[in-house]
């Protein structure tokens, strides 16, 4: 049986991190395991509590599944300080983790802060360099570039920076661009654009988590990267087609067994 480890956080609504990576590891038939950063008490409406693990039991998540399990791959979600992203990151350099897929998670859709605005310049350095792929929407590779990602062209020049300061991969994902949803992946050669149509739908909650979740699992089954996102992409775009109602606010995207 594959593995994968996702280091991320709770949402209790069970919409996003850590609840959407295990639904969608398991979806794609790979065995799930959880080291939680932060626990979030959040409904279809927003986010009304959050906290942070503290560093111990964080490092101790992360040392109880790698010393005993094989991980063929693990998914970063939210991290929410300076100190759990060095946390997170001797843990991952101590225990030799392959297959590191960063979502860099910062705000969430109903505008909370799930990565304090000041750890931004730590993710960057700590574990921007360590990641296989990045994951960053349009506002998040905004805010680690310094200049506004808003179009293809933008894009793909934020694409470079991010190769440029680690990550082997990069999707930057167009999910808010005015249009059509088109991705770009940057393999740190070529440029390779995943066009899609938008889909008509407020139910979108969790699909960050389920798209870096999905490259995750295609990796730890051994797919090359970019098959890797190709599945994700597909994976996901089908979980926001079957997006649903759940509560009085934004629903959840859709996890098929
Ligand atoms: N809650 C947690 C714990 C998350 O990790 C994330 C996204 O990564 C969210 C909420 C945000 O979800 P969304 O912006 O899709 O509503």
């Amino acid at each position: 049986m594959k593995t994968a480890l996702t280091i991320a956080g709770s949402d209790s609504s069970g919409g996003a991190g850590i609840q959407a990576d295990l639904k969608t590891f398991s979806a794609l038939g790979v065995f799930g395991m959880s080291a939680i950063t932060a626990i979030t008490a959040q409904n279809t409406c927003g986010v009304t509590e959050i906290r942070e693990m503290d560093s111990m039991i964080i490092s101790a998540q992360i040392d109880a599944v790698y010393t005993d399990i094989a991980v063929n791959a693990v998914k970063i979600g939210m991290l929410s300080s300076s100190m759990i992203i060095e946390t997170v990151a001797e843990s991952l350099e101590r225990n030799h983790a392959k297959n590191i897929v960063l979502d860099t998670v910062m705000i969430s859709k109903s505008g909370s802060y799930l990565l304090k605005p000041e750890a931004v310049d730590t993710l960057k350095r700590c574990l921007i360099p360590k990641a296989l792929i990045v994951t960053p929407n349009l506002h998040e590779a905004s805010a680690l570039v310094g200049f506004d990602v808003i179009d293809m062209k933008s894009m793909k020049k934020a694409a470079l920076v991010l190769n440029e300061m680690g990550a082997a991969y990069v999707v930057v994902k167009g999910g808010h661009l005015e249009g059509d949803a088109c991705d770009l992946l940057y393999d740190g050669k070529e440029m390779m654009v995943f066009p899609n149509k938008r889909i008509r739908t407020i139910h979108t909650h969790g699909t960050g988590c389920t798209f870096s979740s999905a490259i995750a699992a295609g990796l730890a089954k051994g797919l090359e990267i970019k098959d890797a996102v190709r599945v994700a992409k597909e994976y996901v775009t089908i979980a926001i087609k079957h997006g649903f109602s759940l509560g009085k606010g934004v629903g959840p995207t859709h996890h098929f067994y």
